[in-house]
């Protein structure tokens, strides 16, 4: 089943407001300023790595896999040494974000893919807090700053790193822990420690973990179970399990989906295979996210257009997924209540069209 993107849908998809919720920092570096870092910081490239823009566009369409993406994911990594590498970075995405009337957005980012490179954590997250305060009065975004543990290296590293970076949470300046990586065979259970540190410490601050994307719906229980999140990130293999389903509605368990990197991560073949019908139907709230976009494809809006070619939602069901998705966010209730009116404005301007 194929849905027409009319000039009015995409008109509307792209007014509608958005928040969006999963979305790696260290994702959203694009080529060319891959090649402007690399040169300010004089950094070469292995041989293997494309020569230049072009080639580099070229290649990142055409991963193979998981690791063959992150091989180049983690060279893109070692351009960014400075404060200022880091703002440039998070700056560029959320002007990114804020033309696709994203005007709320909870951000990813990987201390300990920096840290082993010996970069000071606190470049790393001061250059990204510049960026969100700088991006909210030049766009009027509101942003967030989740920090994730990278699941494949040993649960004592991870534990490290958020004692290193506890002053962080507790200024406000870091709102939120996530869990990333090879999913599997890295189970939840293994981080309770790190999780629980923070929770005891810090009740403000918000958890959330991927799971359910490579592993199967057992991960996203686990992660409610032993992590004690609030949200799930991907989570789109709970529908392999009905009790897990109906746990996640009456929790009002936000699933942060991203459907092109599903594609482009060869989860699915094409975003009409996955459950997003599903998790609509039983009322489980979820947002629809990039991911790494400069990786996979396309930003905020690229994900709503493709969702709807294939599951084509009325104006009034897109108007509750956004409000979902405000509802799940991290913002205070001022700032959801402002977001909400703003939905139901261009609810109630485009509910007239047509979806066919
Ligand atoms: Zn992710």
């Amino acid at each position: 089943m194929s849905y027409q993107l009319t000039s009015e849908v995409k008109q509307f998809l792209q007014e509608l407001p958005k928040c969006e919720h999963h979305l790696h920092l260290e994702g959203t570096l694009e080529p060319e300023l891959l090649f402007k870092l690399a040169k300010r910081n004089n950094i070469e490239f292995p041989q293997w790595f494309p020569k230049d823009i072009e080639s580099c566009n070229v290649r990142y369409s055409q991963f193979k896999d998981l690791q063959d993406f992150l091989d180049h994911y983690y060279i893109g990594m070692s351009v960014l040494i400075t404060e200022e590498d880091f703002y440039d970075l998070a700056i560029a995405y959320f002007e990114k974000a804020h033309k696709d009337n994203c005007h709320h957005s909870e951000v990813f980012f990987d201390p300990q893919g920096h840290l082993e490179r010996g970069i000071d954590v606190k470049h790393v997250v001061e250059g990204f807090n510049r960026a969100c305060k700088d991006a909210n009065t030049k766009f009027g975004t509101t942003n967030k700053l989740i920090m994730c543990l990278l699941r494949h290296l040993p649960p004592k590293d991870c534990l490290d790193t958020v004692k290193l970076t506890a002053p962080f949470f507790e200024q406000g300046i870091v709102h939120g822990l996530g869990l990333d990586s090879s999913e599997v065979p890295n189970h939840p259970e293994l981080f309770t420690e790190s999780y629980e540190y923070l929770q005891n410490k810090y009740p403000h601050v918000g958890f959330t973990a991927h799971a359910g994307e490579e592993g199967d719906h057992t991960y996203v229980s686990k992660s409610l179970d032993h992590l004690n999140v609030t949200r799930i990130d991907h989570g789109i293999n709970s529908h392999q399990n009905d009790e897990l389903m109906e746990r996640l509605a009456k929790e009002e368990i936000l699933l942060s989906i991203c459907p092109l990197s599903n594609v482009k991560l060869q989860v699915v073949e094409h975003v009409g295979q996955l459950p997003i019908d599903k998790f609509f139907e039983k009322n489980i709230p979820f947002s629809i996210n990039s991911d790494d976009p400069a990786y996979f494809g396309g930003y905020i809006l690229d994900n709503y257009l493709e969702v709807h070619r294939h599951f084509g939602f009325s104006v009034e069901d897109w108007g509750k997924i956004a409000i979902n998705g405000i509802k799940g966010s991290w913002c205070d209730d001022a700032r959801k209540d402002h977001l909400q009116k703003q939905v139901l404005d261009i609810v109630k301007k485009f509910q007239h069209i047509e979806i066919v």
